[in-house]
């Protein structure tokens, strides 16, 4: 959704859903609320969280320091012994 409307399918795009809310994307458009990057938010947290949501960006960042590339453990595992 831009200022222009909506160029997705026809000129549809789909509302927010409620995981959106208090993301920085969402833009007001004719009295209903839109997102300003995707333009079906639904199917962004069809899968899990919305990665481009910018409510939600510090959680998937310390989630993704938490994972270990399993290669270089083992790597690092050898060389202590
Ligand atoms: S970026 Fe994601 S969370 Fe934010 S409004 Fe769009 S679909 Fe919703």
């Amino acid at each position: 959704m831009s200022s222009k409307g909506c160029t997705y399918n026809g000129g549809i795009c789909r509302e927010t859903v409620e995981p959106c809310g208090g993301c920085g994307r969402i833009v007001e458009f004719s009295s209903a609320w839109y997102c300003s990057a995707c333009p079906e938010p639904a199917a962004r947290w069809r899968n899990g969280k919305c990665n481009l949501a910018t409510h939600v960006t510090a959680e998937t960042e310390v989630a993704s320091k938490a994972k270990v590339n399993p290669l270089k453990a083992s790597k690092r595992a050898s060389k202590r012994k």
